[in-house]
C-alpha cells in the first residue's frame, strides 16, 4: 500500500504548524506499514496528472495568500479534476479560503480563488479568534467530533450547493453566524480548523489516509488497522474541554 501527498506552497503557507498534520499523516502510514511519499509543490511547478492521492495546503496571512493565489488559481481545473477523479484533499484556513472562488481582504483588494469549493470569503472587522468543537458525519450515520483553533477575519459563505464540513458546536466557523464550518466536496476538506488539526483528531487523519488509498487502488476506501491513540485520545479530550469552557465569542 502506497499513498502520495503533494503539498501546496509549503514555503509560503505554515503559519499554523501544518508540518505537523503532515508528520500525523506520515507517522499513522508508516505504523500500518502503507508507504507514503511526500512531495512539496511549489510556485509554477508543474504537476503530472493523477500523481497526487492527496493534496494539502495549510495557513497564512494576507500576505502569503497574495503570493499564492495566482499560481493556485491557475491550478484550479487541474485540482477540480483530481477531486472528481477521487483524490483527496485536506485544506486549512488560508489554503481553505483560497480554494474557494475568490477572497476579498479588508481593503476590497480581490484575491482569485481555486474554484474547487463552491464559496467565497470576505474578510470582516473582527477577527475569529478560540478554540473549536465540531460535530461531522463524514459517513452518513457515523458523527464524530472535531477540535482545533481558528483566527481568522474571513467570514467564508457557502454557496447554496455547497455542503458544510460540519455543525459548530463552539465556535465561529465559517461566518460565525450559520452555525457551520468547512466545507466538503466528495474526498476534499476545506476548514479553519488548525493548531495544528490531526494530532488531536485522528479519526481523521485516517478518514484522510483511507482515502487517498482509495484513490490509488479505485477501490472502495479501506479499513485501516486501529491504533491504541491513548494520547490523542486525550489530546481530543482537552482540546474539546478548552472549546467547550472558553470557544470563540465575540
Ligand atoms: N486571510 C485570512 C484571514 O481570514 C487568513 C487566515 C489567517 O491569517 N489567520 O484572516
Amino acid at each position: 500500500m502506497r499513498v502520495v501527498i503533494g503539498h501546496l506552497y509549503p514555503e509560503y503557507l505554515n503559519i499554523y504548524a501544518d508540518r505537523g498534520n503532515i508528520a500525523v499523516l506520515e507517522r499513522r502510514a508508516r505504523w500500518r506499514g502503507i508507504e507514503l511519499e511526500y512531495e512539496t509543490i511549489g510556485l509554477g511547478q508543474s504537476i503530472d496528472a493523477g500523481k497526487h492521492d492527496l493534496f494539502y495546503i495549510g495557513g497564512g496571512q494576507d500576505r502569503e495568500q497574495a503570493f499564492v493565489a495566482p499560481d493556485l488559481a491557475g491550478r484550479g481545473g487541474q485540482l477540480r479534476a483530481a477531486v472528481e477523479a477521487g483524490a483527496a484533499v485536506l485544506a486549512v484556513c488560508g489554503g481553505y479560503q483560497l480554494l474557494g472562488r475568490f477572497y476579498r481582504d479588508r481593503a476590497g483588494v480581490e484575491l482569485p480563488g481555486a474554484g474547487l469549493f463552491p464559496l467565497h470569503t470576505v474578510a470582516g472587522e473582527r477577527r475569529m479568534i478560540g478554540d473549536v468543537l465540531l460535530e461531522c458525519e463524514l459517513e452518513p450515520g457515523v458523527p464524530r467530533t472535531l477540535a482545533g483553533f481558528e483566527n481568522h477575519a474571513g467570514r467564508t459563505i457557502l454557496g447554496p450547493e455547497a455542503e458544510p464540513l460540519g455543525r459548530v458546536v463552539v465556535g465561529f466557523g465559517n461566518d460565525g453566524d450559520s452555525g457551520f464550518e468547512g466545507c466538503r466536496l466528495g474526498r476534499a476538506l476545506g476548514t479553519y480548523l488548525h493548531g495544528p488539526l490531526l494530532p488531536r483528531s485522528p479519526w481523521l487523519a485516517d478518514w484522510l489516509l483511507a482515502q487517498a488509498l482509495a484513490h490509488r487502488s479505485g477501490e472502495e476506501p479501506p479499513e485501516l488497522e486501529p491504533l491504541e491513540d491513548e494520547l490523542e485520545a486525550q489530546a481530543h479530550r482537552v482540546s474539546a474541554e478548552r472549546a467547550r469552557r472558553r470557544g470563540g465569542r465575540f
